[in-house]
C-alpha cells in the first residue's frame, strides 16, 4: 500500500509530482521521494527522505528544477524501516533506470542472493531495489532486445504484488508502468500523462483514464497519443479510455463515505496482504520469516502471555484460546497497562508478545520494554513497519493490512487474527502437537477466507443497515458469545460504544445469569453469537434466558442454520468455517452495525469524540 504518481507532459513535473503525492499521501505517509529526468535528458535527479510529502516540499521548495517527466512515491513500507535509504525511487546499481513501487515482492531473497553471486549488492533494505537491480541486470544482458521483449522475460522469474512506475535514463521522455495486483491508473491529457495509484491525483488534470489490468505494461512516452500497452503473459487486450465523474473528495475515500467503511471492505485484501509469502504448498505449511531466528526460544517456553490495549487486547484473547488449542502451550493475556504496573513474574523463559496496529502503543511499548529488561524474550504483532514496537522488540510478525485510517479498528483486528492463527498453526506443527488433518484444514480455510470474508461482507450489508434503523434509538445493547466468539462478543460492544456513543456490554453469554441479566427487560437488545460449533446448544440455552424476559435477540448464526429461527427476531448469516477462524467472520456484522448505527446518530464515525488512532500515551 503507497501511492505513486508519474508524469509526462509539458508542464513542470516537480509541483505536479509533490500535489499527487499531497492526495495519496493517505495510502502511506512513511517516507516520500520523487525523481525526474533534468531538462536535456542527461540524468536522473533523485529526492527522497524518511517523512511526510510536506517535508519533502519543503526541502525542494529553492531548488528550481525543470523537469517535464518524472516518478514520485509516498511509501507504507513493507521491507526495511522508514528512513531515507529505504525510501522510494531507488536507482538501479547501473545508474540507468528509477523506479517506485507499491507491493511486496515475495521472492526479493533469493533474487537478492542471485545478483549478489553476479557482484550485484543493494544499498537499501528494501525488495524494490533488488527488483530494480534485477530489472537493470536482465536487460544488461539482452542490450539489443526492445523493453516488451525485456520486462515479460525479466518478470517471469518475479513473484509478488507490484504496480510500478518507472524511468529509463536512454528513454528521456518515457514513464514505464507495470501491474500486478497493486492497482495503476492511466490519465490521458492532451499531450500529457499523469499515472497513479489511485484517480484523485489525475482528475485535476484530466477526467479520461486508463485502467491499467493485472500483468499488464504501459509505455507512456509524448511521442505517441496513445499509450503503447501490452501484457506479461500471453493475453492482449485493446484497452478501453473511460471517464471519470467523482468529485475529489468521494475519490480520495474510494467511493466510501467514511474510512471506517472503506476499511471494512478492504478486510478480504487486508487478510490476503497479511498471509501473502507465508503459506507454502506440499507439504501446507506455515513460514514466518520475522520470528524464524527466535523460534528456538520459543519452543523452549512454558508459557507465552500476550498483552493488547482496546482491540488488540480482543485480538489476543483469540490468540489465547488458538495458540493453547493448536500448540498446547500455556497463555496468559493482559491488558498492556495492568502488566507493566504490577509487578509481575518474568523470567528469561518468557515470551511476552506486544499487539498494537501503530506499534506506538505507549503502554504495550511500556510493557514490553519492561519484560525485555528483565530478560524475556519479547516480539512484536504490529502493522506499521519500523514503528517502536517493531524497532525495540527482539522480532516479530507484521500483519500487513496496510495504513488504517479510521479510529475505530476494523481490518488491523481481522488482520491481526490472521497473523495469530498463523502463529499458533507454525507453532503447533514446530511442537508437533496438532493434528496434521487439522493443521491442514485450517490452512485451507484460511486461503478461502478474503473470499468468505468478502462475500459476508456484501451479502449482510443491506441487511446491517435496516437493522441499524432500529438501533439508532436504543441506549443499552448486550453482546454475548462464547469460546473464540467471547471475545468477538467485547469487540462488537467495543465498537458500538466507540463510534456511537451507545453503551454496550460484552459477556461471556453463560456468565448473563450471574447479573447482567437484570438488564434485559421488553426490547433490550441482545446480540448473541450462535454458531453450529461445539457450543451451540449451550448458546441456545442462553437465548432462551434473553427472550423469556422480553429480550429482542439478534442472533449471529451459521449459514443454512433454519432452527435458529425459532429463537431470534433477527438472524445475520455468516459461512460456516471451522470454529478458531470463525470470529474473522463474525465480527464483521458487528463491525457493519456500529457503523451504520453512528451514521444514523449523526456521529462523526472517522474521528469519534475523546478518541485518537494511536494511542501514544499512558
Ligand atoms: N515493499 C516496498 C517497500 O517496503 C513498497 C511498499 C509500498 O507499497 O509502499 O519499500
Amino acid at each position: 500500500m503507497c501511492g505513486i504518481v508519474a508524469y509526462t507532459g509539458f508542464r513542470q513535473a516537480v509541483p505536479l509530482l509533490l500535489e499527487g503525492l499531497k492526495r495519496l499521501e493517505y495510502r502511506g505517509y512513511d517516507s516520500a521521494g520523487l525523481a525526474v529526468i533534468s531538462e536535456g535528458g542527461k540524468h536522473f535527479c533523485v529526492y527522497k527522505q524518511a517523512g511526510k510529502v510536506s517535508a519533502l516540499a519543503r526541502a525542494l521548495e529553492t531548488n528550481g528544477i525543470s523537469a517535464r517527466v518524472g516518478i514520485a512515491h509516498t511509501r507504507w513500507a513493507t521491507h526495511g524501516i522508514p528512513n531515507d535509504i529505504n525510501a522510494h525511487p531507488h536507482l538501479s546499481y547501473d545508474g540507468e533506470i528509477v523506479i517506485v513501487h507499491n507491493g511486496i515482492i515475495e521472492n526479493y531473497a533469493s533474487l537478492r542472493q542471485r545478483l549478489e553471486e553476479k557482484g550485484i549488492s543493494c544499498r537499501s533494505d528494501t525488495d524494490t531495489e533488488v527488483l530494480v537491480n534485477w530489472i537493470a541486470w536482465y536487460r544488461q544482458q539482452h542490450p539489443q532486445k526492445p523493453w516488451r521483449e525485456i520486462l515479460p522475460e525479466a518478470f517471469r522469474a518475479v513473484e509478488g504484488t507490484f504496480g510500478i512506475a518507472m524511468l529509463v535514463r536512454s528513454m528521456p521522455d518515457v514513464v514505464i508502468l507495470v501491474r500486478r495486483f497493486s492497482p495503476l491508473l492511466i490519465g490521458i491529457g492532451q499531450g500529457e500523462y499523469i499515472a497513479a495509484s489511485d484517480a484523485t491525483a489525475i482528475i485535476p488534470y484530466t477526467r479520461r483514464v486508463i485502467h491499467l489490468e493485472e500483468d499488464e505494461v504501459a509505455i507512456l512516452s509524448t511521442s505517441r497519443t496513445d499509450p503503447e500497452i501490452f501484457s506479461l503473459r500471453e493475453k492482449q487486450r485493446t484497452p478501453q479510455v473511460e471517464y471519470i465523474e467523482w468529485d475529489l473528495a468521494t475519490i480520495e475515500r474510494g467511493g466510501y463515505p467514511h474510512y471506517m467503511l472503506k476499511e471494512i471492505f478492504e478486510q478480504p485484501q487486508a487478510i490476503r496482504d497479511c498471509m501473502r509469502g507465508r503459506i507454502r504448498q506440499e507439504p501446507l505449511e506455515v513460514r514466518l520469516g520475522g520470528i524464524s531466528s527466535v523460534m528456538d526460544r520459543i519452543l523452549a517456553a512454558r508459557r507465552l502471555t500476550l498483552l493488547g490495549c482496546g482491540t488488540s487486547w480482543h485480538a489476543a484473547l483469540v490468540g489465547e484460546y488458538l495458540i493453547e488449542q493448536l500448540a498446547r502451550v500455556p497463555v496468559e493475556v493482559e491488558y498492556a497497562s495492568e502488566f507493566r504496573y504490577r509487578n509481575p513474574v518474568i523470567t528469561p523463559e518468557d515470551v511476552i508478545i506486544g499487539i498494537s496496529q501503530s506499534g506506538e502503543t505507549a503502554d504495550t511499548l511500556g510493557a514490553l520494554r519492561m519484560a525485555k529488561e528483565r530478560g524475556a524474550l519479547v516480539l512484536g504483532i504490529t502493522n506499521v513497519v519500523g514503528s517502536s514496537i517493531p524497532r525495540e522488540t527482539h522480532a516479530g510478525i507484521y500483519i500487513h493490512a496496510g495504513p488504517e485510517i479510521g479510529v475505530a479498528s476494523t481490518k488491523a483486528f481481522t488482520a491481526q487474527l490472521t497473523a495469530l492463527s498463523l502463529f499458533a498453526l507454525h507453532l503447533g506443527a514446530s511442537r508437533y502437537s496438532i493434528d496434521r488433518n487439522l493443521h491442514d484444514t485450517l490452512i485451507e480455510n484460511l486461503i478461502e477466507m478474503p473470499d468468505l470474508v468478502n462475500e459476508t461482507i456484501h451479502s449482510l450489508n443491506p441487511q446491517v443497515q435496516a437493522l441499524a434503523e432500529k438501533f439508532a434509538s436504543v441506549s443499552n445493547v448486550l453482546y454475548l458469545g462464547r469460546g473464540y466468539n467471547f471475545p468477538v462478543a467485547l469487540e462488537g460492544a467495543l465498537k458500538l460504544k466507540e463510534i456511537s456513543y451507545i453503551h454496550a456490554e460484552g459477556y461471556p453469554a453463560a456468565e448473563m445469569k450471574h447479573g447482567p441479566i437484570a438488564l434485559i427487560d421488553e426490547g433490550m437488545p441482545v446480540i448473541v453469537i450462535a454458531l453450529r460449533d461445539s457450543l451451540y446448544e449451550k448458546v441456545i440455552g442462553n437465548i432462551q434466558e434473553v427472550r423469556s424476559r422480553g429480550g429482542w435477540v439478534i442472533a449471529i448464526a451459521t449459514t443454512g442454520d433454519k432452527e435458529i429461527c425459532h429463537y431470534a427476531q433477527e438472524v445475520l448469516y455468516v459461512p460456516e468455517v471451522p470454529e478458531p477462524l470463525s470470529p474473522m467472520l463474525t465480527v464483521l456484522p458487528m463491525q457493519l452495525l456500529a457503523y451504520y448505527t453512528a451514521v444514523i446518530r449523526g456521529c462523526d464515525v472517522d474521528q469519534p469524540r475523546n478518541l485518537a488512532k494511536s494511542v501514544t500515551v499512558e
